[in-house]
């Protein structure tokens, strides 16, 4: 019997009808002979409720009790989802993280999942149950529920996938597959047939949000089949394959944005070893993720340095800074929550010039300001002013051709 794994975004669990919607298209595959387990999101805008409680009362909460509070989103709408299944008779139970488990390393807020039990689920599948389970949540260390960062239901599902041995999993969504680039911004957006993992993964970890890249990393270590589609309309969506299952390679094949980032500046920064050390050393130790980074030469034995990280973990990384001012000398703290960061992806980059310098050419074009650069084998990415955002990824759009006729 083919074993699937359905998973389902926030926006299609957002409202009691949603879930109808939901149960009747896994209904639908449990008919055709499936086992299903499904993975859940919160109902859309509840995880945002969630977070901003925790930070109304504490900026500096515990990330243990955020985890707490932000993980019971999904727990209502497995639930949910569960009753709604049996109504039209499905026979379906819920499970949540704790009750399998996924197990979880202790990076609570932004956990990674370290093993999946999937015996009893492949049990209960058997006696031909859908199971559903609620995603974005796993027991960590000393049995502490833990969540694995925003968008995290769809690494529950490809971890899911891959423990199950499934034959597909399917992310079902807003919109009908992946584009590229976010359709909502940029209406000339072409949508995919298939996208290599590699360069999903790259687009996902610069800001593209339509999947969490640790999802893709993970089905492309554990050879998961990942299609994204449609909860509201039956057609096919993109597919994530291996690159070599790609025939026509566009030189950049992605374009995506970042609003979620805050800049620091440390002026004056001493200009000796191990300072550097000092400072990423205690973000490290502190859980705060950096992103781009960049430091200038020195001129007087000082220096300034600049780098990103994600806005959610500003008050943790000031309160680091603060820790080891005496460490880095007086330097000052520059911070700017008014950033974008703007990336274009494409595998053809491997073999092509002159990528780089079409984005600059673009923005110069629209005076928009490059405030930081960044590169990687596949990957361009710039930080600009925030207001910029949108005409940025349309221009760059349209300057690599990605425009639809
Ligand atoms: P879900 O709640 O289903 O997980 P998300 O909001 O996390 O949905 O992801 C879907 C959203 O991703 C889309 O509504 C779209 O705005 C955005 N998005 C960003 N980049 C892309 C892209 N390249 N292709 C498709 N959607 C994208
Ligand atoms: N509900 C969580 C979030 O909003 C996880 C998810 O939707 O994937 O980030
Ligand atoms: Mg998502």
């Amino acid at each position: 019997m083919p074993r699937i794994v359905m998973k389902f975004g926030g926006t299609s669990v957002a409202d009691l009808d949603c879930i109808r919607n939901v149960a009747q298209r896994v209904k639908r595959e449990a008919d055709a002979g499936n086992q299903v387990a499904v993975v859940v999101s919160a109902m859309s805008g509840t995880t945002n409720q969630l977070v901003a409680w925790c930070q109304s009362l504490d900026a500096l909460h515990d990330p243990m009790e955020y985890d707490t509070v932000v993980a019971t989103g999904e727990q209502v709408t497995a639930g949910l989802l569960a009753i709604a299944l049996q109504k039209i008779g499905v026979p379906a139970r819920s499970w949540q993280g704790w009750q399998l488990p996924i197990r979880t390393n202790d990076a609570h807020g932004k956990a990674r999942i370290l093993e999946v039990d999937g015996a009893p689920l492949i049990a209960s599948l058997e006696r031909g149950q859908v199971a559903v389970v609620a995603g974005f949540q796993g027991l960590g260390p000393g049995d502490r529920i833990a969540t694995l960062g925003r968008g995290g239901s769809d690494t529950s599902a490809v971890a899911l996938a891959a423990a199950l041995k499934a034959d597909r999993c399917d992310i079902y969504t807003d919109v009908d597959g992946i584009y590229t680039t976010d359709p909502r911004i940029v209406p000339k957006a072409k949508k995919l047939a298939k996208i290599s993992y590699e360069e999903m993964l790259e687009l996902a970890s610069v800001g593209a949000k339509v999947l969490q890249s640790r999802s893709v990393e993970l089905a492309m270590n554990e050879r998961v089949r990942i299609q994204v589609l449609s909860s509201f309309q039956d057609i096919p969506g993109t597919l994530v394959v291996d690159e070599d299952e790609i025939v026509e390679k566009e030189v950049v094949s992605g374009i995506a944005y970042a609003r979620d980032e805050a800049k620091i500046t440390l002026r004056n920064v001493p200009d000796r070893p191990g300072v550097a050390a000092t400072i990423f050393g205690k973000l490290a130790e502190d859980n705060v993720n950096v992103d781009m980074i960049v430091q200038n030469v020195s001129a007087d034995g000082t220096t300034d340095m600049t780098f990103t990280i994600g806005k959610a973990d500003l008050p943790r990384a000031q309160a680091a800074l603060a820790a080891i001012k005496d460490q880095v000398g007086n330097s000052e703290v520059l911070i700017d929550p008014n950033v974008a960061k703007i990336s274009v992806v494409g595998v053809g980059m491997r073999s092509h010039t002159g990528v780089a310098n079409t984005m600059f050419r673009a923005l110069a074009d629209k005076a928009i300001n490059i405030q930081v650069i960044s590169t990687s084998e596949i990957k361009v990415s710039v930080l600009i002013s925030a207001e910029y955002a949108e005409l940025a990824v349309r221009a760059l759009h349209t300057a690599y051709g990605l425009d639809a006729d």
